[in-house]
């Protein structure tokens, strides 16, 4: 593997960052059309679980369903479906807005100057405030040495562009 991107895995990455691990479960259930009781059977979890993510994923637009009458009984139900051209948006859409997100922590890095504890971390202003001991673990905020935290910044969006340039 190495440094190869793995866009199945960032999906999941994703999904479990945005929406949460339980999500992630289902989707991975989906790799053909499922009914949501069969995907209860499989996960071993309530059906009205699986119902509420699913309704979850539908609202984000990830999956469709199909209704079908059961011509025995007139009951409905219900055939779900990914929707690969959505999630796929979907990622793209995420990726992007990570990326907005970490170019301003960078610039907020190059014009602020930030003290951290073990729990938190503020702008001067508020350690100052504070008078330099965190309310929460009680230990002291020390200056946070930016060029540190840039670095890391700029490994995400590298990783973040890469991810995007093999989407393409
Ligand atoms: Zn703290």
């Amino acid at each position: 593997m190495g440094s190869k991107v793995d866009l199945d895995q960032v999906l999941i990455d994703v999904l479990d960052e945005s929406m949460s691990n339980d999500h992630v479960k289902i989707i991975k259930k989906l790799s053909e059309p499922k009914h949501d009781e069969d995907i209860a059977d499989e996960l071993g979890i309530k059906a009205t679980v699986v119902r509420t993510l699913l309704n979850d994923l539908h609202a984000k637009g990830l999956v469709e369903y199909e209704r079908i009458k059961n011509k025995k009984t007139g009951w409905y139900t219900y055939l779900w479906k990914k929707r690969e051209d959505k999630i796929d948006d979907y990622l793209e859409d995420y990726l992007q807005e990570s990326l907005k997100r970490l170019n301003s922590q960078i610039e907020s890095e190059r014009n602020t100057i930030f003290f951290e504890c073990s729990c938190s971390r503020v702008p001067m202003e508020r350690a100052m405030e504070l008078n330099f001991v965190c309310p929460k673990c009680n230990g002291e905020f020390k200056e946070v040495n930016s060029s540190k935290s840039t670095r890391q910044l700029n490994r995400e969006i590298a990783k973040i562009n890469k991810i995007l340039k093999k989407k393409k």
